[in-house]
Formats: structure tokens, sequence, C-alpha cells
């Protein structure tokens, strides 16, 4: 068996990708291993032999048993925005720090979440369809089937339902489109919205006046489940909603109905509660919806910035500096691990 020995190892638990540039800054003073692990107990094999000091995840989960069986780890380092798959709580404990790379698929998200609000609003897959299908004939030249028929942006209300990294640059580019802008998010204050050039307002009023709603919250105990029937039913039935943050929290079985039901217009989803999504999911057949596999905020330009970000958080952490998007700050401090500056 090889040992690991001469350079502190970085444990990639899954595949995710890492530009030339951002890997051979990690080869310079690491060795990294792809472990490329099926459950749980492989990873724990895995840790066992290598003794990482950093884990870097994009989705593979890391519990409190991966950490306990790496006697090294010092930080886990999350490929990404998403940490619900890391175990805040048993990270904590132990002192290991958990940092993301927020803000590096921000710009990525908010262009696709757009991307799908045209496409849903302009029909554009649904006019695409009609002409591969030869419906578009000189007869109908002049004029496409009623349900066809495209809505404009312009001086439409968008409700966008966590207002951080990603929602605020949704914000950004919907005033571009003159929309009126409003936002839920307890956690951040009305100053900050309005600098954003958002109306910060409750959920139900945000959900019964807006025509698109696009949710960018992080999938924690009390985001799960946050859109369910009783919301899918406050909105309007012309309008849209756009799911781009976790699957988990639509509930999905209460959107399926909703859509069958002619509750709202239709939806624009790049994430599931299962993925990949099967191909018997209801979801698939409806034709105002749209669906992209869990890639909005992999961009060339995203990918490139996320995994420099990850090679620098994990260098900060080899080299026994605190990294800059840790997201377990205050657990850590709580525990007494981060001194309170
Ligand atoms: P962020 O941390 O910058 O912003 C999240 C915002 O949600 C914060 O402002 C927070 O206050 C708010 N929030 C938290 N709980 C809330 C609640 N209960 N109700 C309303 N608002 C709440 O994160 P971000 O970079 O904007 O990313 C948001 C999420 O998008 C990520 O957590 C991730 O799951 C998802 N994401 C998906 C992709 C993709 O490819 N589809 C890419 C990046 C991020």
């Amino acid at each position: 068996m090889k040992t690991y020995e001469k350079l502190p190892v970085v444990l990639c638990a899954d595949r995710f990708y890492m530009s030339e540039k951002a890997l051979s800054l990690l080869r310079n003073v690491s060795e990294v291993v792809w472990a490329d692990c099926k459950n749980e107990d492989d990873l724990i094999q895995k840790v066992s032999e290598t003794k990482p000091k950093v884990i870097i995840s994009e989705y593979f989960k890391i519990t409190g048993r991966v950490m306990d069986a790496s006697p090294n780890l010092k930080g886990i380092v999350v490929w990404g925005v998403g940490y619900d798959h890391v175990d805040i709580e048993a990270a904590s404990e132990r002192g290991i720090y958990v940092a993301n790379t927020r803000g590096s698929n921000a710009e990525s998200v908010a262009e696709h979440v757009f991307g799908l609000i045209l496409c849903l609003s302009r029909k554009i897959h649904q006019l695409d369809h009609f002409i591969r299908a030869g419906k578009w004939t000189i007869k109908e030249e002049s004029g496409i089937p009623p349900e066809l028929v495209a809505q404009d942006l312009y001086g439409k209300t968008i409700g966008i339902i966590g207002l951080g990294a990603i929602g605020s640059r949704v914000a950004r580019i919907a005033q571009g489109f003159c929309m009126r802008i409003l936002a839920y998010d307890p956690y951040i204050s009305l100053e900050r919205a309005k600098e954003i050039g958002a109306e910060l307002v409750d959920l139900e009023k945000l959900l019964k006046e807006s025509d698109f709603v696009t949710i960018h919250v992080p999938l924690t105990e009390e985001t799960k489940g946050l859109i369910g029937t009783r919301e899918l039913n406050m909105m309007k039935k012309t309008a849209y909603i756009i799911n781009t943050s976790r699957g988990p929290v639509v509930d999905e079985n209460a959107l399926i109905k909703a859509l069958e039901e002619g509750k709202i217009a239709g939806a624009g989803l790049d994430v599931f509660a299962k993925e990949p999504i099967s191909l018997d999911n209801p979801l698939l057949k409806f034709d105002n919806v749209i669906v992209t596999p869990h890639c909005a905020g992999n961009s060339k330009e995203a990918l490139e910035a996320t995994s420099l970000m990850v090679s620098e958080e994990v260098i900060r952490i080899l080299n026994d500096q605190i990294p800059k998007n840790l997201v377990n700050k205050w657990q850590l401090m709580k525990k007494g691990y981060l001194k309170i500056s």
C-alpha cells in the first residue's frame, strides 16, 4: 500500500471540475488524491489510508464518522456554494473549518435564471418545437397559436426568495428589464435590500404579487419544503416558479399537483428532489416546464473561478490560516475554537 508522508494530503471525495491552473497550485504544496468513493464506508477507508489534512467535496456527504476516521483533518472545502452535504455541527464540534466558494458562480446562476425565465415567458422551447414539427405554415406566418404568444418582462414583478450572492445579482439583471423587484429574506436588513433595489416583503406578499418567483436560499432545516401546496396556491395562476437552489426547498409532489391543476403558469427547474431526475418523473411531461441538469452554476467562467477559489481556500488551511469563506465561523466561536474579533 502506498504511504502518504512527504506532503499533506488533499482528498477529493467526489469528481468535480478542477482547472489545470487550480490543480497545479494545489500540487505544488500537497498530494492530491481523487477518491471516487461510492459510499460512506469507501470514503472512511480512503481517509484512513491517506489521512488528509483537507477534504474537498461537491456533493459527497461528509459525516462525523468520516471526520473521526481522518486524524489530520483541519478543513473541508466545498466545491460550490451549497454545503447541505456536510455535517456542520459535527465539524464544528471537532474544530474543523468548513469553507465554500460563495460568489464564485453567482453570475452564472443569475444568468441561467434569466435563461429559464426568458425561455418560459417567450416560449422559446415551444416555438422551436413548433417549427421542427412542421407547424409553421404560410397561413400562420402572421400569427402563432394563442398559447404560444410571448409575455414581456418589462413592468412585471419578480419575487426573489433569498437575497444573497445570487439573489442580489438576479435583482441587478431584473433592473435591466425594468421589473418591479420584491424580495423575501429574514436575514438581511431593509437598507441592504434598498441598496440592491429590492422591496423587502413577507413571503405571502411576494407569492401573491410576483409574476416570476425565483428561489435562492440554502437548503437547511428551515428551508426544506419552504414552497409547498399552501405557498403555490398563493401564487398567481399566470406566474412562473424558478428553482436553481436545491430540490428539496420545493415540495416536488405539491409542484406537480399545482401544474396539473393549472394553479401556476409553469416552472423552470435546475434542481430536483432526486438527482439525476428519473425519466418517468411527471415534471417531464409538461410543456410549460423547462429542466436543466443542475448546471446553473457551471459556466466556463464559473468553473474556473470556483476551481481557483477552492485551491486558495485549501492552501489557506494547509498554511494553518483561517479560510476566507468560513461557513461555520459562529459555531467554531461558540465552541471556543475561534476567538471573537
Ligand atoms: P448566499 O449564502 O449568498 O445567499 C443565501 C441567502 O438566503 C442569504 O441572503 C440568506 O439570508 C437567505 N436565507 C437563508 N434562509 C432563508 C429563509 N429561510 N428564507 C429566505 N431567505 C433565506 O448563497 P448564494 O450564493 O446566493 O446561493 C444560494 C443557494 O443556491 C446555495 O445555497 C446553493 O444551494 C444554490 N446554488 C445552486 C447552484 C446551481 O448550480 N444550481 C449553484 C450555486 C448555488
